[in-house]
């Protein structure tokens, strides 16, 4: 699996992948395990916190989840 999800309607941290794409957390002020969960309209890898995207995360990653 190759896909990568797009994910739109972000905010300016989380396009770029210094937020939460779920709950907003800043990664800049706080420090949660998150995980790759697509790319932005920009083609930036963009996160969510694992506690935020378990099964979700996990198939959308395609896989990288640990
Ligand atoms: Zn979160």
């Amino acid at each position: 699996m190759s896909g990568e999800a797009i994910i739109t309607g972000l905010t300016v941290p989380q396009g770029d992948g210094l937020a939460c794409v779920v709950c907003g957390a800043d990664y800049l002020r706080v420090r949660v395990p998150h995980v790759p969960v697509g790319r932005s309209v920009t083609g930036s890898q963009v996160f969510a916190c694992v506690g935020c995207r378990r099964d979700d995360v996990r198939r959308a990653a395609g896989g990288v989840l640990r």
